[in-house]
């Protein structure tokens, strides 16, 4: 079964009623999507994400906000380690640097980033990273914070491959979505078939940036299967190898998530 590394199972249509979160759950499972990772924005909504894991034992949760979030309750450190004392919080997240969305000054984003990768090796949970156009300073605060002691995923990665072997090199994991099924996303396919495989995930990032053949419409946790595939594709090697792989990838890296079988 394959495990969707990054959803936003709260943001989907309907979510508020728990029929609802069922069926796309439902739907995922009819396609082989095992598990879930349902990852955290900001701490307002928080207590959403850990209802569903609390309630769904193949939903596992992360607590964090992410870069954009420029309103709201700014967590501390300490803060952050009591959320993340629980047996759903599996990650710290998602957190990082996001300078495309972000205008003017972002020192507070910076700032917020390293309190989380503070946090993720104080409690010795991994951190799901988010960059955008950011690229250098990323890498720079995770190499001064030591991230390498708590390792993480860089989500929806969408940058070169040079990024990826220093991410690679902290004992990061790379994460493709369905941006990589786009025609355009020549130089990123081309990062796909180059990492290695013991350092792959998959994910949907759903609502958001559904794959080909639905782009344009919400995405959802089903459709990693469509990035599953196409990456298999790109790779040459078959659907049933790259979910194996990819799975124990995921119970690897979230090693305090336990596999419902
Ligand atoms: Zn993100
Ligand atoms: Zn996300």
């Amino acid at each position: 079964m394959l495990v969707d590394s990054h959803c936003h199972i709260n943001c989907l249509k309907g979510a508020e009623e728990k029929q609802t979160i069922q069926t796309y759950l439902d739907n995922a499972n009819d396609v082989g999507v095992g598990h879930f990772l349902c990852v955290s924005i900001d701490w307002e909504t928080y207590p959403e994400v850990l209802t569903i894991a609390e309630e769904h034992d193949n939903v596992f949760a992360s607590v964090g906000v992410h870069p954009n979030h420029d309103e709201g309750h700014e967590p501390t450190v300490e803060e952050l380690l009591e959320k993340a004392d629980n047996a759903n919080i599996v990650a710290i997240g998602e957190t990082g640097l996001d300078y495309f969305r972000s205008e003017g000054d972002v020192e507070w984003q910076r700032d917020r980033f390293r309190r989380h990768i503070q946090a993720a090796k104080q409690c010795n949970k991994p951190l799901i990273i988010h960059t955008r156009e950011a690229r250098e300073d990323t890498i720079k605060i995770l190499q001064e914070e030591d991230a390498k002691q708590a390792r993480g995923v860089m989500h929806c990665f969408t940058e070169t491959w040079e990024m990826a072997q220093a991410a690679m090199e902290m004992d990061f994991y790379i994460s493709l979505s369905g941006i990589v099924t786009f025609k355009t996303a020549l130089e990123l396919q081309d990062v796909a078939k180059k990492v290695p495989i013991d350092r792959l995930l998959v994910e949907t990032d759903s609502p958001y940036l559904a794959p080909v053949p639905y782009r344009g419409k919400q995405n959802q946790p089903a459709y990693v299967k469509n990035v599953a595939e196409f990456v298999a594709e790109l790779r040459g090697i078959s659907l049933e190898e790259l979910t194996e792989q990819t799975t124990k990838n995921f119970f690897e890296l979230f090693n305090s998530a336990r596999p419902v079988t």
